[in-house]
């Protein structure tokens, strides 16, 4: 007997060990590891999300005709002590696993399968675009690690979105300048959103994990009640194809856009889906270009949406894998601060803050502008520890996952690499949250005040941002003339940025 360990992030129906179909020698291998899900405080809705996609994908294997042993939550404390009874069952002679998606679960592996005794096959993942030495190869021959360049590459390998001739379709690699519209422009605009929310509704199968997962998790964060998102394969394809006929058309142009209320916008959301193999990269980006070449939607659109499926997406995972295991310890700005105590609750008075936290304590899922350029921002400007940071966004977040938090926190969010992933310190003050957004209306601070107990803090902390860490600045074509403007100030004015930050600082709590 052979067993396929499938993992809970492996949920593909493509996966290398499934090819051919089922076998009476084969037995599928599934765990819902207690002390996985239990590592971090997990948002109740991620939790949801990964144990009904894996229940689902249990019962799609069985009806496909596979024999399955699952071992469910309640009876499975740990990997081992799971795989060691499913080997007492079966006996297997032989243990196939494709590689797992993160460095912990990796780790893991060689002393799990050397208590085992059981011999082992790793088969390579076919979860990504870019292979992982694929990836290496390339980032030992470039001089600087950038994702614009890692994605032309993968424009000209798989040939989307570009022409006979090599040349990018429309005329450049990236349409950004079309994009970025502010919400000046969206609120003109109105462009129209869905008739029907974004939402899946919960079969029973999900609604009995929301049962479960209120019962076993009641501390974590979240409401498993409010789950919305897809958990199977036909709901992943329901979910693409929507997104392509509703809302691919506007999202280019308001894919930076934040509006009080508005959690999806014209976001795909595939992220939670696409993450867990339930659906492919492949997929994803020849439907948004079936899309273009029937004229349903904007070149701008598309090639935004192609950016982030094989230019982001596959650049995260390619940073992770070739600076593991080091590279979630990296701090490189010396970032100390603890997180602050209303993350818990949303509970603080700067609005743009409040909208998002609540939102993603609400639905598990911000959209990437609000993840950078507001709480990614405010982590940074207010000096808090990467690490503690990392566990957060890996917690909260649907489509967290190691491989995804860890690129897009320590390089992308918070500078932590030294500058390896981003080519400048992501910090704004309120000027980009106010063009972008609607949140500064009705906030208690003011936008337009720099100092003082009205100031919105983001101004002040922008600027101690560069007082702290102007030195390492000073030499980076994208900011330097930020640092040269702080050193400009005059004496008074710094002293004022100073006191405002410290006063702001001592009235964080941390989380505790
Ligand atoms: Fe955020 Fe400042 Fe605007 Fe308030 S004023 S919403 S704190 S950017």
């Amino acid at each position: 007997m052979e067993t396929i360990w499938i993992l809970e992030d492996q949920l593909s129906p493509a996966h290398p060990a499934l090819t051919g179909g089922p076998r009476p020698d084969a037995v599928i291998l599934l765990i819902e590891s207690r002390k996985r899900f239990a590592h971090l405080p997990y948002h109740q809705q991620r939790l949801v999300l990964i144990l009904s996609a894996l229940r689902h994908f249990a019962v799609e294997l069985r009806v496909a005709g596979w024999k399955v042993d699952h071992h469910e939550l309640e009876a499975a404390p740990d990997f081992l002590t799971a795989l060691q009874r499913h080997v007492a069952a079966y006996q297997p002679t032989r243990l196939v696993v494709m590689e797992p998606n993160d460095w912990p679960m990796t780790e893991a592996l060689g002393p799990i399968f050397e208590r085992l005794a059981v011999p082992t096959e790793l088969v390579p993942t076919n979860l990504f675009l870019c292979g992982r030495e694929e990836f290496r190869l390339w980032a030992k021959g470039g001089k600087r690690l950038l994702m614009e360049n890692h994605y032309r590459r993968m424009r000209v390998k798989t040939g989307w979105l570009v022409g006979p001739d090599g040349a990018p379709e429309g005329g450049a690699w990236n349409l950004d300048a079309e994009n970025r519209r502010t919400f000046t422009d969206f609120a003109r605009g109105k462009p129209p959103r869905p008739a029907d929310p974004v939402r899946e509704e919960p079969d029973a199968l999900t609604r009995d994990i929301i049962a479960l997962v209120e019962r076993e998790f009641p501390n974590h964060p979240g409401r498993a009640a409010g789950f919305w998102l897809p958990v199977d394969r036909a709901g992943a394809r329901r979910w693409l194809a929507r997104f392509v006929a509703e809302r691919l058309v506007h999202f280019g142009p308001f894919e930076d856009t934040m509006a009080t209320g508005e959690p999806v916008l014209f976001h795909s959301v595939l992220s939670p889906v696409l993450n867990l193999g339930l659906i492919s990269p492949a997929e994803c980006v020849e439907a948004a270009l079936a899309a273009y070449r029937s004229g349903a939607a904007p070149l701008n659109s598309v090639e935004g949406f192609v950016r982030q499926i094989i230019g982001w997406r596959e650049f995260v995972n390619g940073i992770y894998w070739l600076r593991m295991p080091g590279y979630v310890t990296e701090n490189g700005l010396g970032a100390s601060r603890p997180l602050p105590a209303w993350l818990q609750t949303g509970e603080t008075d700067l609005r743009c803050v409040r909208e998002c936290v609540q939102q993603v304590l609400g639905t598990s899922f911000n959209h990437h502008i609000q993840r950078l350029m507001v709480l990614g921002n405010f982590f940074m400007l207010a000096d808090i520890a990467p690490g503690e940071v990392l566990a957060w966004f890996n917690a909260m977040y649907c489509d967290a996952h190691d491989w995804v938090m860890a690129a897009n926190v320590i390089g992308m969010i918070l500078h932590a690499d030294g500058g390896l992933m981003a080519t400048k310190p992501y910090v704004a003050g309120s000027g980009y949250i106010e063009r972008m957004s609607d949140y500064c209306e009705g906030c208690r601070y003011d936008p337009a005040v720099k100092t003082g107990p009205t100031a919105c803090p983001f101004n002040y902390l922008y600027w101690s941002f560069y007082d702290r860490h102007g030195p390492r600045f000073a030499k980076n074509p994208r900011v330097a003339m930020m640092v040269r403007s702080w050193a400009k100030r005059s004496e008074a004015d710094k002293a004022a940025v100073r006191a405002s930050t410290q006063e702001f600082l001592a009235r964080a709590v941390p989380l505790g």
